[in-house]
């Protein structure tokens, strides 16, 4: 059914050296695809035209291009990109932290940057606050077609191989319904002679399947995990997310115990507050029980309305009272800034709109 022609990206360096001689190309080769970027063979100017020939009859080189893209004033911006076979996905690139300059106007800190990736087209969770989730589930994006997203948005903003950026598996799709794919693009992100992006760089966030916590736990990536949690109690965690019925808040939370965390991080907890939902002080006290004897951190988010839901954005105040209810009791609490407000900042919303303007 999948016919789609591998890409050079879905391969470790180890991989590709099982398959291309001799093995000082690979090394070339990998440095044309992770330090310059090349979208196509034309590009790799040191490689023979024998060998680029050979590859390109079996492998495409970037299995993604840029369909459309939206730039916020505040340095969002955001990627609809287009696969091999016609399906669309979005990866998000964000700017954490401007540049900061000294008295004479030398950059004493470079801006940073995260990039939110999508790994699977669709997915399966059926949030009811998801437009993704309306559109069902197509299929899996293979390693290379996640990979490709962070070569080509680095790629678009002119962004070194060297520089820092942090990757978040938070877009379309549950990363870990596409567990072994997923734990492929981290390994090649790893790669010291490739993007060199560290495990401690990279957080995958989850819905929460809790067995599926576990398997990322025993492969011991070294990877950030970050749980969706949304609700304390299950029947408004299962209205939210249904697949909470199988996988319940207290699966999660022992899960999350039983994950190998670097001592010096945090598991995030994200809460999508929704007014009159889950945006009490009751709500509030739940969860600050539920998070005891766990390092966490919690990021609330604001609900961001699209067209057709009926959900509601919380209030300012209740968001402050909520966050200062949670430090006053210990937990390390932030705010999510809603980057990309004047955007299509919600999962899935830009995909939506360019269908509709098709
Ligand atoms: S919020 Fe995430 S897990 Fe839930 S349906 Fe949307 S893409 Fe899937």
């Amino acid at each position: 059914m999948n016919e789609l022609k591998p890409s050079l990206l879905d391969f470790t360096k180890e991989e590709l050296l099982s398959k291309i001689k001799p093995s000082f190309r690979v090394k070339q080769i990998f440095g044309w695809l992770y330090h310059n970027y090349a979208e196509t063979y034309d590009e790799m100017k040191n490689i023979p035209k024998a060998l680029k020939e050979e590859l390109a009859q079996e492998y495409i080189v970037n299995p993604v291009k840029i369909a459309k893209k939206e730039i916020s004033t505040d340095g969002t911006v955001k990627y609809l990109l287009e696969l091999q076979d016609k399906k669309t996905i979005e990866a998000v690139w964000l700017k954490m932290k401007e540049t900061q300059l000294d008295e004479n106007g030398e950059v004493i800190q470079e801006a940073k940057y995260t990039i939110c990736v999508s790994t699977q087209v669709g997915c399966k969770v059926g949030c009811s606050f998801c437009l993704t989730a309306k559109g069902g589930f197509t299929r899996d994006l293979t390693a290379g077609e996640i990979v490709a997203q962070v070569v080509t948005l680095k790629r678009d903003n002119s962004h070194e191989h060297n520089r820092k950026i942090n990757i978040v598996y938070m877009g379309m799709g549950e990363p870990l319904d596409n567990l072994n794919n997923l734990a492929k693009a981290i390994e090649i992100f790893k790669d010291s002679e490739g993007l060199s992006i560290s495990g401690k760089r990279q957080t995958v966030s989850t819905s929460g399947l809790s067995t599926k916590i576990d398997k990322l736990g025993e492969m011991d990536l070294g990877v950030h995990i970050a749980i969706s949690l949304h609700a304390v109690d299950d029947e408004l965690r299962s209205e939210l997310i249904p697949m909470n019925k199988a996988h319940n808040i207290s699966s999660i939370i022992e899960a999350v115990k039983r994950f190998p965390i670097d001592t010096r991080k945090r598991v995030m907890f994200e809460y999508l507050v929704i007014k009159n939902k889950n945006d009490d002080l009751g709500s509030a006290k739940k969860l600050v029980k539920l998070l005891s004897g766990i390092k966490a951190k919690v990021n609330l988010i604001y609900f961001n309305p699209y067209p057709g839901t009926d959900y509601e954005r919380p209030t300012r105040d209740d968001m402050v009272s909520f966050q200062d209810y949670l430090i006053n009791h210990g937990l390390l609490c932030t705010i999510r800034d809603s980057k990309g407000m004047d955007i299509s900042a919600a999962c899935g919303q830009l995909k939506e709109k360019t269908q509709k303007d098709l």
